[in-house]
């Protein structure tokens, strides 16, 4: 077994992998960081900016999606009874008529949380210790994975209201702008209940000191009610399976109303079907990922988990279905164009589901909570056999094995690729379908710029030669 670098002479106790257990781990500069306040995504205006924006920006493409075949459209003239009026006719008129919430909406997207809630509360599943929390003074929160019953549960039921139909599944699709509706409320409404929860509880963290900073970063850094992490809840039972279910009921429909069913569909179906199955599988790896341990829970994860990631990452589904069914033609492409992104789907969901077991895997050894698990699928290399890694001074260790020891994103570049592929199974007919990938462009770039400043300073010199060592970010010799 080679290890970069040791910098320690005491006899280490190590698990039967040969990774060095680290279970005290809070040190000053955890606290300091972890208490730092620096002002992200442009500050108070930035985000102010972003909690109005996005649900106008939403509201905008379903107008699009719904009324213009996913065009990108815009005021005829731009002075400003040309913008307001563009505003008045072209999307307030349509959202009130089309998109405004409803009974029958409140019921489909209010039971799915109530009931993914209920299921987290009660199915069974492993449980596994977090990271140690500075401002919890090195405690480590347990959190019950019940993640992949409730997934295969939920499945199974689906299945059977769709048959049986006592709950149809095109009715989601053919609910969406209302659901949406309902959805964007309770994005702010769960958001303000839990910082009023948190301000009771005087358990609010890192604030700001400005309302409208403090409102979208949060106050609490791990709310719970009973032994669910509304966190970990919000992140992996809402957006993803509601993400796959609006797929499946795009799929549906257009074989309900044209007696086929496409490629792009299916591929969109599975595209969605594999992400939603991996963090279900991989829900005990989770709680050592960076929004558990770092991010607050405010309007940012709750809106953006709630709303956001259900009702944005699906245009490529909903735009190859409207497209079917408002022009008579099916969107298919050549054979070798559609297996070949079925074939890069394939490879980068295998980068990405072990580029995330293998860092996530080796952390929960460090820190003793490791299990192996038979959750499928479980993919070949998805965990390290006597890794390599950098011992820092602080007591953690950087993985420099696997992916990891090829980029120090490996994970970012299979999701993005990913992500590129939902957009190019549409073809180049609309930008909806490539507006996940362009967000998640933006995201992923400004999420690694504030992960390398904080490791930065949490490692010093360690993390320069853990730099030196694994030189580039995403792509190997270009970036
Ligand atoms: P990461 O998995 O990148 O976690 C970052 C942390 O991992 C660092 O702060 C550091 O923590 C630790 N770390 C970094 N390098 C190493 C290493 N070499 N060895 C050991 N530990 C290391 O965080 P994310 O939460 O950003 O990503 C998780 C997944 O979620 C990714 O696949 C990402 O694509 C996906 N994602 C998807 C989104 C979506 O909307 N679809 C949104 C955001 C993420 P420490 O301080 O403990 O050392």
């Amino acid at each position: 077994m080679s290890k970069e670098s040791v910098v320690t002479d005491k006899k280490e106790e190590t698990n039967k992998n040969g990774v060095p257990l680290h279970k005290a781990g809070i040190t000053k500069r955890d606290e300091a960081l972890d208490n730092e306040i620096v002002y992200e995504f442009g500050g108070p205006f930035g985000v102010t900016a972003m909690m109005i924006g996005f649900p106008c920006l939403m509201y905008y493409f379903w107008v699009s999606l719904e009324y213009h075949q996913g065009k990108i459209y815009y005021p005829q003239t731009f002075t400003f009874e040309g913008i307001r009026s563009f505003i008045l006719h072209e999307i307030v008129e349509k959202v009130v008529a089309d998109a405004a919430p409803n009974w029958t909406a409140t019921k489909i997207y209010m039971g799915y949380i109530v009931y993914s809630f209920i299921l987290a509360y009660i199915m069974p599943g492993p449980i596994v210790e977090g990271l140690p929390i500075p401002s919890l003074k090195g405690k480590r929160l347990k959190y019950l994975c019940n993640g992949l019953s409730s997934w295969y549960l939920t499945l199974v039921l689906a299945a059977v209201l769709h048959l049986t139909g006592v709950f149809r599944l095109t009715e989601i699709i053919d609910n969406f702008g209302r659901i949406m509706s309902v959805a964007i409320i309770w994005g702010f409404t769960l958001t303000a209940l839990v910082q009023i929860d948190s301000i009771i509880k005087g358990n609010s963290h890192r604030l700001s000191g400005n309302f409208f900073y403090d409102f979208f970063m949060g106050y609490p850094l791990n709310p719970r009610i009973g032994h669910v992490d509304l966190k970990m809840w919000a992140e992996i039972r809402v957006p993803w399976p509601i993400l796959f279910f609006l797929s499946v009921s795009c799929l549906i429909k257009q074989y309900e109303l044209t007696g086929v069913v496409t490629g792009p569909a299916c591929f969109m179906v599975l595209a969605h079907f594999l992400y939603v199955n991996a963090c279900q599988k991989g829900e005990e790896c989770i709680p050592t990922s960076w929004d558990i341990f770092y991010e607050k829970d405010g309007f940012m994860l709750i809106f953006w988990n709630m709303a956001g990631v259900p009702f944005t990452y699906c245009y490529a589904s909903i735009y190859l279905m409207k497209y079917q069914l408002t022009t008579g033609k099916a969107i298919t492409h050549s054979l070798p164009y559609t297996a070949t992104l079925f074939v890069v789907l394939l490879l980068a969901y295998y980068f990405f589901d072990t580029g995330n077991s293998q860092k996530n895997r080796f952390r929960m050894e460090q820190n003793g909570s490791f299990f192996a698990r038979n959750a499928f699928p479980q993919l070949p290399y998805g965990h390290i056999k006597n890794p390599t890694y950098i011992k820092t001074e602080h007591g953690n260790l950087l993985l420099t094995s696997g992916w990891w020891g090829v980029v120090r994103k490996p994970h970012y570049t299979a999701d993005l690729t990913m992500s590129l592929c939902w957009g190019l199974i549409t073809g180049a007919g609309s930008f909806l379908p490539y507006f996940y990938f362009c967000f998640f462009v933006v995201v992923l770039t400004h999420r690694t710029k504030r992960d390398m400043e904080r490791c930065e300073k949490k490692y010093g010199k360690d993390w320069e030669r853990y730099c030196e060592r694994v030189p580039y970010i995403l792509i190997p010799y270009v970036f």
